[in-house]
């Protein structure tokens, strides 16, 4: 049966796919019983269990030359000291620990930081006079958030399989979260939703509860009550982890591929990867797991059906950028957090911005910087918003112009689409049930952050919730 399936593949394949095969030869054709697209967290986790857990063979395509996604550790060339300019810590979750221990990467639990921190708002150049809350007021706001976000862990984490249906969504999931902050008198964990997580949303004000409790779920809330861990890569060097993946998959994946063509029914796949080099590999597989952003644009070289293009033209998503600026100005260990109004902390910059200049307690004045952008902002237009806010600091003299040099970049990485989501009003109408309806659908399974949380560790988690769905009856 399996391998009739097979040829009939192939020779729809070669009539659904003639136009690239005829223009550039296709070098090379294999069959495995899984492909997946996307080597970030979730696909390269994937790929290494569907192949060493659950035996099965896998192709993986990835569009980088390396693993990991929003891992982007830069080496400084001057030192050889690394630095986080993507992810930074991993949220102790599900299988996490057992995963970095099976690739001996070492982690532990606390990292101290000893930078300062000041506020100003970009938009303007001025230091803002910004109060944080204390210790206290903190604390006993995430005790709350805590207990109002473990009420939904269940139906929300590792994904949304359980999800309520439109009738049955909980109230307070819909609420804006400006007014569920409000209702339960948790302002004060707020700035930390948002800095540490939620910020890809923008303005939390006007955001769906839902989306917030997506970044910023329960067990993070825990981390900040004493009660949840947070891994840091002992190396300091999170790069590791998805190195010793990448010797592990060894061929298995391709990259500098991506998918250019793709012939997907309901008794499996044909892709047709391409790589930056122009050699292209046809691969027949009995199931596709998507581990991209499922944005419209992204999907679109696999010939999306009706069904799919009505449920994801629902969404919109935040593009993200970081990296690594210097300037003798930046004061070396001060990190400067855009913020717009004194004393409240409801108020957040709305989309597009530059969420801070991050000291990296460097000798040299090196800051992290993390821009997020609606779906118009491109890498210039990022780039442009980490020079003007610059600009803007110095022009207002909130940067003392002591070394009398400008920015200069010493690295910068796009991350694609994050927060994938849906309207409030399609929220209601049972969007979730919708995009769930697409697991499965021709062939085809998904994995990533838009179906879990946004966060490293949980989108493993994830994957391990497909899997067993994605291989059954192979
Ligand atoms: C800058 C930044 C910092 C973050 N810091 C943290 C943190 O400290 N802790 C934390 O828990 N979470 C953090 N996150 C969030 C977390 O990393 C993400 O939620 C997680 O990476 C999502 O996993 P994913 O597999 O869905 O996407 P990704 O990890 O982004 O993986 C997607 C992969 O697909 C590849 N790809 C994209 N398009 C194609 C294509 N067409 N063909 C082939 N491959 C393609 C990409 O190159 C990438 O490797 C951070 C995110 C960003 C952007």
């Amino acid at each position: 049966m399996l391998a009739k399936t097979a040829s009939l593949l192939v020779a729809a394949s070669v009539v659904a796919i003639p136009s690239l095969a005829t223009t550039t030869p296709t070098i090379q054709t294999i069959s495995k019983d899984v492909v997946i697209v996307g080597g970030g967290a979730a696909g390269a986790y994937a790929a290494v269990r569907v192949r060493e857990d659950y035996g099965k063979s896998i192709a993986l395509i990835e569009r980088e030359s390396h693993l990991g996604g929003a891992v982007d550790t830069w080496t400084d060339p001057k030192t050889g000291v690394p630095y986080e300019l993507g992810v930074e810590a991993f949220l102790d979750y599900g299988n996490a620990t057992k995963f970095f221990s099976r690739f001996n990467v070492s982690v532990h639990v606390s990292e101290q930081e000893s930078v300062n921190t000041q506020y100003a708002d970009f938009s303007t150049g001025h230091w803002v006079n910004y109060t944080v809350p204390t210790a206290a007021e903190r604390l006993a706001a995430f005790q709350k958030y805590a207990k109002l976000a473990e009420q939904y862990e269940d139906m929300m984490l590792p994904g949304l399989w359980d999800f309520p249906t439109a009738d049955k969504i909980p109230e307070d999931l819909l609420l804006n979260f400006g007014d569920f902050a409000r209702k339960y008198g948790i302002e004060a964990a707020v700035p930390t939703i948002w800095d540490v997580a939620a910020v890809g949303l923008g303005n939390l004000e006007t955001q769906p509860t839902f989306y917030v409790m997506q970044s910023f779920p329960a067990p993070l809330a825990r981390v900040y009550t004493g009660k949840g861990r947070t891994l840091y890569v002992a190396s300091h060097r999170n790069q590791d982890i998805y190195d010793r993946v990448s010797d592990l998959l060894g061929d298995d994946v391709f990259y500098s591929n991506v998918v250019v063509r793709a012939l997907r029914t309901s008794n499996g796949v044909s892709v047709i990867a391409k790589g930056t080099d122009g050699r292209q590999t046809e691969i027949h597989a009995k199931r596709l797991l998507i581990a991209i952003p499922p944005t419209v644009s992204n999907l679109a070289p696999f010939n999306l059906d009706k069904k799919e293009l009505n449920i994801l033209s629902k969404t919109t998503y935040t593009r993200a950028y970081a990296g690594g600026v210097v300037s003798s100005n930046l004061p070396s260990n001060t990190t400067i957090i855009n913020s717009a109004l004194s004393g409240n902390w409801l108020n957040f910059p709305d989309l597009s911005f530059l969420q801070w200049y991050k000291a990296l307690n460097s000798p040299a004045h090196y800051h992290k910087v993390m821009m997020f952008g609606n779906e118009t902002v491109d890498s210039d237009g990022s780039r442009g918003l980490v020079e003007q806010s610059y600009q803007q600091l110095v022009n207002a003299g909130t940067l003392l112009k002591e070394g009398g040099e400008g920015l200069e970049w010493l690295h910068f990485a796009d991350h694609g689409a994050v927060n994938v989501r849906a309207c409030l009003k399609d929220l209601k109408a049972g969007f979730i049930q919708e995009l769930y309806s697409l697991q499965g659908h021709l062939s085809t399974w998904y994995t990533g952050a838009a179906w879990s949380a946004q966060l490293h560790t949980p989108t493993w988690a994830f994957s391990d919730s497909v899997i067993p769905r994605l291989v059954e009856g192979l």
